[in-house]
C-alpha cells in the first residue's frame, strides 16, 4: 500500500493475482520463491528434481531437519508457513526429459490462478545449459517472456537476463563459446573440482532477479534486459542484447521476422517502450562496423549502447579482474606504496654494487 502511495507503483496489490514458475530450486531459484511469497505472489509453480543435502547448508532457505526431502516438497513446507495465502504447486521432475515438455508447455499455458490463463513469467534458476536449453525451448515455442539467471563457478560472479522471444536475444541466440566450438558441458567441469557457492552471491542474484520480475509484472521502473555482477570489483555491467538472426533456433527466427513485422524496435535503436512496462534511453550511433566489430558479430555478440557509461563504471580495477578473474587487486595502500620505495632504493643499491664490482 505504501509503495503505491509514494507512486514507486502504480498497483502492487496486482501481485496478488499474478502467477511465476519457478524453474530450479537451488540456492538462487529458493530464495527468489521466498521474496515472492514475502511479496504476496499470488501463486508459485516451482519445479527441481533433488533433494536436500548437508552441503546445501551453505547456502539460504532449506534447514538441516529437510535433508533427505525433495527440495520442492521442503520448500512448499516452508512457505506455506509464511505465507498461506499464495497457492503453491510443485513439480519433483527433471524438465530436461523429453517426456517433461508438454508438462511445462501446459503448466506455462493453464498455470494461472484460475486454472485456465497463461502464467505471468518463468524464472530459470537451473544450473546448467541443458536445463536453460529446454526452458529456452519451451518459452519460444509459447512466446514466453523469461528471466535467466546464473552464478559463476568461482561463486564470485553472476548475471540475470530478460527473454522477449523474437524480440531480444534468446539463449541460443549468443550460446557460450564452449558450445559454439562444439566442446560439451563436461569439458568445462575440472577434475577433482567442484562449484563454488556463497550464500552473499547467490542471495545477490535472487534479489536482482526478482526486484526486475517485480518491476516487469508491475510496470514500475527500468527492467534490465541483462544485468552482470562481477563481486571481485563490484561491476554491474548492464545492456540489451540483440536477436541473432543466424540463431540455431528455428522458432526464434520465426518470432524474430513476427515481431519485425510488427514493428518492434530494439531498445538499442530508439528511446522505446518494451512490451508494455520498460523504457531504455540509449544513443544509436551509425557507424560503419570495424573487423573487431564484423569478428564479434559473427559470434552474435553487439555492442554496449553507451560507451561513456560504461567506462565511468568500468575502473581498470574492473579491467583488470575481468581478465585475470583469480587476481584480487586493491588500491594501492600507504603500506604497499612504502614497499614500492624501498624496494625502488634497494635496485639503486644493487645498481651501484655492480657497477663497483664492473670498475674492479
Ligand atoms: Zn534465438
Amino acid at each position: 500500500m505504501a509503495l503505491k502511495k509514494l507512486g514507486v507503483v502504480p498497483n502492487y496489490q496486482e501481485i496478488t493475482s499474478k502467477t511465476v514458475i519457478v524453474i530450479g530450486m537451488g540456492g538462487v531459484g529458493s530464495v527468489c520463491a521466498e521474496m515472492l511469497v514475502r511479496c504476496g505472489i499470488g501463486k508459485l509453480i516451482l519445479f527441481d528434481y533433488d533433494t536436500v543435502e548437508l552441503a546445501n547448508m551453505n547456502r539460504l532457505f532449506y534447514q538441516p531437519d529437510q535433508v533427505g526431502q525433495s527440495k520442492v516438497e521442503a520448500a512448499k513446507t516452508t512457505l506455506a508457513k509464511i505465507n498461506p495465502e499464495v497457492v503453491l504447486e510443485t513439480y519433483s521432475m527433471d524438465i530436461t526429459r523429453v517426456a517433461s515438455y508438454d508438462h511445462i508447455c501446459d503448466r506455462i499455458r493453464r498455470g494461472g490462478l484460475d486454472g485456465e490463463s497463461r502464467v505471468d513469467l518463468v524464472l530459470s534458476c537451473v544450473d546448467n545449459y541443458a536445463a536453460r536449453i529446454a526452458i529456452n525451448r519451451v518459452c519460444n515455442d509459447l512466446d514466453q517472456p523469461w528471466f535467466e539467471s546464473g552464478v559463476s563457478e568461482n561463486a564470485l560472479c553472476g548475471h540475470i537476463q530478460l527473454l522477449l522471444p523474437g524480440r531480444v536475444a534468446c539463449f541460443e541466440c549468443a550460446p557460450p563459446l564452449i558450445v559454439e566450438e562444439g566442446k560439451s558441458e563436461k569439458e568445462l567441469r575440472r577434475e577433482g573440482v567442484c562449484a563454488a557457492s556463497l550464500p552473499t552471491t547467490m542471495g545477490l542474484i535472487a534479489a536482482l532477479l526478482v526486484q526486475n520480475a517485480l518491476k516487469y509484472m508491475l510496470r514500475f521502473g527500468e527492467v534490465s534486459y541483462y544485468l552482470g555482477y562481477d563481486g571481485f570489483c563490484d561491476f554491474f555491467p548492464t545492456w540489451p542484447m540483440r536477436c541473432n538472426p543466424n540463431c540455431a533456433s528455428p522458432r526464434c527466427r520465426e518470432l524474430q521476422a513476427y515481431y519485425n513485422a510488427q514493428g518492434w524496435k530494439h531498445p538499442q535503436d530508439a528511446n522505446h517502450k518494451h512490451a508494455d512496462s520498460t523504457s531504455r534511453k540509449v544513443k544509436d550511433e551509425a557507424t560503419e562496423p570495424g573487423p573487431a566489430e564484423i569478428e564479434a558479430r559473427k559470434w552474435g555478440i553487439t555492442e554496449i549502447d553507451d560507451k561513456d557509461e560504461l567506462k565511468s563504471q568500468h575502473s581498470p580495477q574492473a579491467a583488470l579482474s575481468q581478465h585475470l578473474p583469480d587476481a584480487r587487486p586493491l588500491p594501492p595502500s600507504e603500506e604497499t606504496q612504502g614497499a614500492e620505495a624501498a624496494s625502488a632504493s634497494e635496485i639503486e643499491d644493487l645498481m651501484a654494487s655492480l657497477k663497483k664490482l664492473m670498475s674492479q
